[in-house]
């Protein structure tokens, strides 16, 4: 008989033949092999989601599989795998480690003398966008230079637009460059609360010791030092012992230190590093989010259901994770292959009713009605400009407010090669800069789709 993962890969040639693609693509291919016990296959899952969805609508057809690549009755069993957990349903913050990742990379609180870094925020899980480049790049120059570069970094922007997660990369790239170096990452609240025993219990030396002579300290939320006049002082004194013998001080804040409530001294040294913000994700910076999200957990989506998410969630990174959950979620527990309208009526409350979806279909049906156009012509073989011009657009709305890649643009214009999608894509572009007519088209059909 097979070992595990050759009896699976043969199973799995099988269901290429009786399930969909879709769903095959979407949960049956990310199971992985465990192990034999008895007659039962033991396949590993991410959640309890995917065990139920599996059970439920998958069970019939794997055992079956199962039992004619070995030539025997064999069941699948569907196991919470944690050594693979991935962390797109939220797994618990501690277990979703990479195996791939050495365990010493782990911060310990207790070595720390701070809180405990989370191993999903890494530089590697960071997606790069026009909205955080700079913050990234500030941020990687800490973790490579600490001490010599500009002191204090400090990263300010909305709710959920990555500080915090930037933050913790920066002390899991140091502790994995510098393992002699002291990390201490902390919040605000923390300190604050350390502050409060320190005096309550006159134990102020136990605190100096954990934050003055840490290499590197890293303090999440200040804004929450403002109207906190004695853990202001404390705090002071910490980043001014640390910056005089240049130990690196990494802050997040919601506020640009500028408007902040709080001391002058206090205020002209976060001032006086680097300020960096992070702005709100641009619809590719969105898509790119959800991913990474999506592969690091072994499941491909439609383009066209990350396009609905990209959609309906624009400013909050957080709110992006939670949207594309509740669209897996809706698919697994209604059985229903995770499609565009899936995800539409899984975000119903986000998505605006008035306002039809913004589809490929949309799009072409808008351009094709401005230029007087059957909405067929768009995508047939027609190369006279008056149905080329009008294509192009579409095409470039496509990308622009879809933000669908060149290949499924190409599919959806007629079956057309990706390199012309990228022309036309260009074409406009730079027309929509020299051209005000160009520019007036767009402008007149953005607001129509955006109505
Ligand atoms: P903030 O501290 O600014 O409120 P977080 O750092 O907690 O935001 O980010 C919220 C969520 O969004 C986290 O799960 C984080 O991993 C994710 N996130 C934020 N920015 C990015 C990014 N650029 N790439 C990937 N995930 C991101
Ligand atoms: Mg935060």
């Amino acid at each position: 008989m097979a070992d595990p993962t050759g009896l699976w890969r043969a199973a799995l040639a099988g269901l290429e033949k009786t399930v969909s693609r879709d769903q095959l693509a979407t949960w049956i291919a990310p199971l992985r092999p465990l192990g034999r016990d008895g007659a039962a296959l033991v396949l590993g899952v991410n959640n309890e989601l995917q065990k139920t969805y599996l059970a439920k609508h998958c069970q019939g057809v794997i055992d079956a599989a199962l039992g004619a690549a070995a030539g025997e009755p064999v069941r699948a069993r569907f196991e919470i795998d944690q050594a693979g957990q991935s962390v797109l349903f939220g797994a618990p913050e501690a277990v979703a480690l990479s195996a791939t990742r050495p365990r010493s990379a782990r911060s310990s609180a207790l070595e720390d003398g701070g809180l405990t870094l989370n191993p999903r925020y890494q530089f590697e899980t960071f997606v790069v966008g026009k909205n955080n480049e700079f913050a990234h790049a500030a941020a990687l120059g800490v973790a490579e230079r600490q001490g010599r570069s500009h002191n204090p970094l400090f990263l300010y922007g909305g709710v959920g637009l990555g500080k915090t997660h930037l933050l913790h990369a920066i002390g899991h790239a140091v502790k994995a460059s510098f393992p002699g170096k002291q990390v201490v990452y902390t919040t605000t609240e923390k300190f604050t609360n350390d502050v409060i025993k320190g005096i309550r219990d006159q134990s102020m030396h136990l605190l100096r010791k954990r934050y003055r002579h840490a290499d590197l300290l890293l303090v999440d939320d200040i804004q929450f030092l403002q109207g906190k006049e004695s853990t202001q002082e404390e705090f002071f004194h910490t980043i001014n012992d640390l910056m005089a013998v240049q130990h690196h001080i990494v802050l997040t804040s919601d506020t640009h230190p500028k408007d902040f409530k709080v001391e002058d001294r206090l205020r002209s040294r976060f001032q006086g590093g680097l300020v960096a913000d992070l702005q709100a994700p641009d619809v590719e910076t969105r898509t790119a989010i959800l991913k990474k999200k999506t592969e690091s957990d072994g499941i491909s989506l439609p383009e066209e259901v990350l396009a609905v998410i990209a959609e309906a969630v624009q400013s909050n990174i957080r709110e992006l994770e939670g949207a594309l959950n509740r669209v897996l979620a809706l698919a697994a527990t209604t059985g229903r292959p995770p499609t565009g309208e899936v995800a539409r009526e899984a975000l119903r409350d986000l998505i605006s009713i008035s306002r039809p979806p913004r589809t490929f279909d949309r799009v072409q049906e808008v351009v094709a009605r401005r230029f007087s156009l059957d909405v067929a012509l768009l995508s047939e073989r027609t190369r006279t400009d008056a149905i080329a011009y009008p294509r192009q657009m579409a095409m470039y709305l496509c990308r622009e407010m879809l933000g669908a890649s060149y290949v499924l643009i190409g599919d959806k214009f007629g079956g057309r090669d990706h390199s012309t999608v990228m022309h036309a894509y260009d074409k406009i572009r730079r027309l929509k800069d020299t051209d005000p007519e160009t520019r007036a088209h767009l402008d007149e059909i953005r607001r129509v789709l955006d109505a």
